[in-house]
């Protein structure tokens, strides 16, 4: 199990709760001003922070002495509803059958008040998932909830669900956590746990978590162990089993700079240590997509490590944009083609040789 660090980032308040700040301030200022609805809506992509939102929340709303519309972390409440087993936060995953056997209880149960704070706090992980009778039921609860009762439903798949609860919530939309802000994140929890870990390594850990903190901690994790906690770029490439970019390099650059006899020996190495050329040929494409960037844009729009790219940067200043803009055409248009051929490998050598200049002679 790779869940050590995922459970490092465990907000216990809004302001830890990384990238969804337009919902975290409006759920505080609710808070703040005790104007606090009964039934809420968090969608948005996996690992983009609902359930802990909701979490955070449930407590907030029940805290003795809130601070700044976040739980206090002190008071008796706050203290009882931490503890996994807290029965006033009630946390039901449609997904699993027993999901909708709870939320068929949920009617004769809501009406009893909760144990220690002000509100039952209900949130239910997948809410899309339920059964039609299932939703009906939940329909009729949320048309008059006890007034001790919050509802929190969160759904990955908002447009599955009936238009008859959409009109019963308040929405909050998550969205997709970017690069850097995950990439800080992830540089925090690593400096708390001792973790050492070149910068390269951390942006290429967050770029793969794709907007989702779980994810990218769950990679990060993975690094960790690997590298035995000490993370270089290429223990990541490693780990999450991409072309190491010092060898696309050697690809690129021979194929740009006419040098044949490097281009086969490189793409021979390749090709005998059983590397996927269908990858290597996508990221071959992507390699001439990136130094056309670097020519045109700058490097804010490319991921590498820092020796990879200074090289890089200069090879984009060598090569003609039209030159640039050939190559990643030529290896874009075999992507398709390469799953289907007998023989890819003579597929990347012609395209690579088709690219040649006329007057290439021997060196
Ligand atoms: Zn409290």
């Amino acid at each position: 199990m790779y869940l050590a660090l995922y459970r490092k980032y465990r907000p216990n308040m809004f302001d830890k709760i990384v990238g969804q700040e337009h919902i975290t301030r409006t759920l505080q200022n609710q808070i703040k001003n005790d104007q606090i609805g009964h039934a809420y809506l968090f969608c948005g992509s996996r690992g983009t922070g609902k359930t802990t939102t909701a979490k955070v929340f449930a407590r907030a709303i029940n805290c003795l002495n809130p601070k700044n519309g976040s739980p206090c972390d002190e008071c008796e409440v706050c203290k009882a509803l931490k503890e996994n087993n807290a029965i006033d936060i009630v946390e039901i995953d449609a997904a699993s059958n027993n999901g909708v056997e709870e939320i068929r209880d949920l009617r004769d149960k809501v009406k009893y008040p909760p144990t220690v704070g002000k509100y039952k706090v209900y949130i239910i992980d997948e809410v899309h998932m339920l059964t039609t009778s299932a939703f009906n039921a939940l329909l009729k609860t949320l048309e008059e909830p006890p007034s001790h009762v919050v509802f929190i439903l969160a759904t990955t798949e908002v447009h599955k669900l009936p238009a008859t609860i959409l009109s019963r919530v308040l929405r909050f939309d998550f969205k997709l956590i970017n690069t850097e802000t995950i990439a800080k994140l992830i540089a925090n929890i690593f400096n708390e746990s001792g973790i050492k870990a070149e910068q390269s390594a951390i942006n290429l850990i967050a770029k793969a978590g794709q907007g989702s903190v779980r994810d990218a901690l769950s990679i990060a994790d993975m690094c960790a162990s690997f590298a035995n906690n000490d993370i270089k770029y290429k223990d990541v490439v490693e780990v999450l089993g991409i072309s190491d970019s010092e060898s696309i390099y050697s690809l690129g650059s021979a194929i740009l700079e006419q040098r044949v006899a490097d281009f086969f020996t490189e793409f021979t190495r390749l090709a005998g240590a059983g590397k996927n050329l269908t990858v290597t040929a996508n990221d071959l494409t992507k390699f001439f997509r990136d130094l056309l960037v670097l020519k045109t844009c700058g490097e804010n729009f490319v991921e590498y490590n820092q020796e990879v790219l200074d090289k890089m940067k200069n090879l984009s200043q060598n090569v003609s944009q039209e030159k640039l803009n050939n190559a990643m055409q030529a290896f874009s248009k075999i992507e398709s083609e390469m799953k289907y051929s007998l023989n890819p490998q003579l597929l990347i050598e012609t395209t690579a040789l088709g690219l040649l200049d006329a007057d290439v002679k021997k060196n």
